[in-house]
């Protein structure tokens, strides 16, 4: 299954029409020639075009929607039966919890920047324990009880400490970049406790500079 079929069916609720003379560039399905209409000059991701001259009703639906909510400017799970539009404060608790309603097939949208197209990158998904994510960065399996200690250990390094929690914008123990670098200053270290820090980031350098690890890092709030 293609992602924007998906997508389709998620948004409009009925199936897309698949016809033309040609192919769609993206998916392969029988399609219109509209390639030049469709595809604007501003699309650079053009190594992942196929062969063809025309982009089906639903890579075209898509690709051409320019609402406000549009795809690309959201990040969301598409299902069969509608899509569940989620925020950076929703993701963690998505990931390790994953919607009861939600039943496969489904693809895991997630886009930090809100401004690129990522449906032609993606997979869709037919599993809850094993699923793809695609973000502006990439995509990745994700096994969400492979990342569970990992995502603790996180959560760990950016909690407020004690002193900070009265106060109204309390600073927590370390910033997300000094976690994607786990290189953080001295001083916090010792604030946090050295052995304490020390046994994470063992524990955290194996998976750091991973799609995944920057997924959990943007996705850890403070605590
Ligand atoms: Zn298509």
């Amino acid at each position: 299954m293609y992602p924007s079929h998906l997508i389709y069916k998620s948004l409009l609720q009925r199936e897309p029409l698949f016809k033309g003379e040609t192919k769609c560039v993206f998916c392969k399905s029988p399609a219109p020639k509209n390639l030049k209409k469709v595809i604007k000059n501003t699309f650079t991701d053009l190594d992942y075009l196929q062969k063809g001259e025309g982009v089906c009703e639903a890579c075209e639906f898509v690709l051409t929607d320019r609402k406000e909510n549009s795809v690309r400017k959201m990040s969301a799970i598409f299902h069969e039966k509608g899509f569940l539009r989620f925020t950076a404060l929703e993701l963690a608790d998505i990931l390790f919890n994953f919607p009861k309603e939600i039943e496969p097939p489904f693809f895991f949208h997630l886009s930090y920047s809100k401004k690129k197209h990522l449906f032609f990158k993606g997979k869709v998904s037919f599993n809850k324990e094993e699923f793809w994510i695609q973000t502006d960065e990439g995509g990745f399996y994700f096994e969400p009880h492979r990342w569970k200690n990992v995502f603790k250990d996180i959560q760990n390094l950016y909690s407020i400490p004690e002193k900070e929690k009265s106060k109204k914008n309390p600073k927590t123990f370390f910033t997300k970049e000094e976690i994607l670098t786990l290189n953080p200053n001295p001083r916090k270290v010792i604030e946090f406790g050295i052995e304490e820090f020390f046994t994470i980031k063992k524990r955290l350098e194996k998976v750091k500079n991973t799609l995944e690890y920057n997924m959990l890092v943007y996705a850890v709030r403070p605590k």
